[in-house]
């Protein structure tokens, strides 16, 4: 599968950040990782910290899967509204859900201190506004929910949006947890310091086949090489679809583009992440060289290769739509690109165990907020590894 087409910004922004060799020789280790995304690095972060021994293999290189590709807002609020996933998973687990995608922004705020580098983190209050006016009741209930369970969030009216944000709409939320971050920079830091106590990250080393019996796993590597495991981590992106037996996503196009740089006096407040109630929705922030990014205008299928023609047309969409908002803006677009993005029943991961594979666990942060659940994954994977109860397991698991 092609998990991008065309230029991700922070690809041609950052470029090759670390070279790490293919695999070479025979290895036993206590987990092996298959990703070397965010989520594969965020799992393998946590299980080195918690003492085990882990190498994390992948068949291309660092990052340049969909971690190169993603928009990368850090929200709370995922694609299924609180009102809405209360319907399927009942009101107390879909807050609990909520309430663990908060909690995830600043332990990302956390990882990024201990690291120190610049990873473009901020954390920023996010707004989103009801595309329509027959959107507003549903929104303002949606408010109401957050509010009554201690989210911090304000209802801004038609005047106050003209005020505050110089748009119109007939009502939006205002939230104050929200973030941002460069997560193809995120992973690779995640991964340096991950080797700085000797442990290994593989570059073109797909995993082809995997071996599960009582003795444990071996995992057969570009043909030639074995690798022996206790336990696995399958964090392999929208590619891992296919170690699941049961359908529990489809895959959807999704489009990108960043702006040339701009200054500062376009800008709205708090540079604050914006999105809208429609579906597909369009979104839009601030990205570093004080560019533009927006995002959205998804396709509920994905072809394989998107054509170019595609791409530019997507892209006139989200900037006209973006311009429609904010006409004082001369946005002119300078990089584009689209995406394969998968999509569950409840917008929700799925993260844990499958009864067909044993001393194997997944990390798959579908949804729009693939990096927020990583970070819900790697902490949960943690535990479940070393034997430990993790309370929040049944919320993600794969017979929910
Ligand atoms: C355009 C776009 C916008 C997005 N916007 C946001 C956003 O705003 N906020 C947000 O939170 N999320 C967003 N996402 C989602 C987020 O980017 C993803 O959820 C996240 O990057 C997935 O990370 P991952 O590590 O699971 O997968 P990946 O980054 O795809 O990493 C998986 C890795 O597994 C490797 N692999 C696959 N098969 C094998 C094998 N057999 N052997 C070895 N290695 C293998 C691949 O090469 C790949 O590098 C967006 C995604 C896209 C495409």
């Amino acid at each position: 599968m092609n998990l991008y087409e065309q230029q991700p910004y922070w690809l041609m922004k950052n470029g090759i950040v670390a070279q790490y060799a293919s695999l070479d020789k025979n290895l036993s280790i206590d987990v092996a990782i298959m990703g070397a995304g965010i989520s594969g690095a965020l799992t393998a972060w946590y299980l080195r910290n918690a003492g085990l021994s882990v190498a994390i293999f992948d068949r291309r290189h660092v990052g340049m899967g969909s971690t190169a590709a993603s928009t990368a807002f850090l929200q709370y609020e995922i694609d299924t509204p609180l009102t809405e996933l209360s319907g399927y998973v009942g009101e107390r687990n879909a807050v609990k859900s909520y309430e663990l995608c908060r909690k995830a922004i600043y332990d990302i705020e956390l990882i990024c201190k201990k690291l120190k580098p610049a990873f473009d983190f901020h954390l920023v209050p996010s707004l989103q506004y009801a595309s329509f006016n027959t959107h507003t009741a549903k929104l303002k209930q949606e408010y109401e929910l957050r509010k009554k369970h201690d989210f911090t969030v304000e209802w801004l009216d038609k005047a106050d949006l003209k005020k505050t944000f110089s748009f119109e709409a007939s009502g939006a939320i205002f939230s104050e947890d929200g973030g941002e971050v460069d997560a193809y920079l995120l992973t690779h830091a995640l991964l340096s310091d991950f080797c700085k106590k000797g442990h290994h990250v593989y570059n073109n080393s797909a995993v082809k086949h995997i071996e599960n019996t009582k003795q444990g796993l071996t995992l057969h590597i570009n043909d030639d090489l074995q690798v022996k495991a206790e336990k696995l981590v399958i964090a392999c992106g929208y590619e891992s679809l296919q170690y699941v037996p049961k359908k529990i996503a489809d895959i959807h196009s999704t489009y990108a583009m960043v702006s040339e740089p701009l200054p500062d006096k376009y800008f709205w407040h708090r540079k604050s992440l914006i999105w809208e109630t429609a579906t597909p929705y369009m979104y839009f922030r601030v990205v570093s060289e004080n560019r533009i990014l927006i995002g959205g205008r998804d396709d509920s299928y994905h072809h394989p290769h998107i054509k170019s023609s595609v791409i530019r047309k997507k892209t006139a969409q989200l900037k006209n739509a973006f311009v429609k908002k904010m006409q004082h803006v001369p946005l002119k677009p300078d990089f584009s690109w689209a995406g394969a993005f998968a999509v569950t029943k409840d917008g929700l991961p799925y993260i844990g165990t499958i009864p067909e594979r044993h001393n194997t666990y997944f990390a798959l942060g579908f949804g729009g907020n693939g990096i927020t659940f990583s970070v819900i994954a790697a902490e949960i994977l943690r535990d479940l590894i070393q034997g430990k109860k993790n309370e929040n397991t049944k919320l993600f698991e794969f017979n929910r």
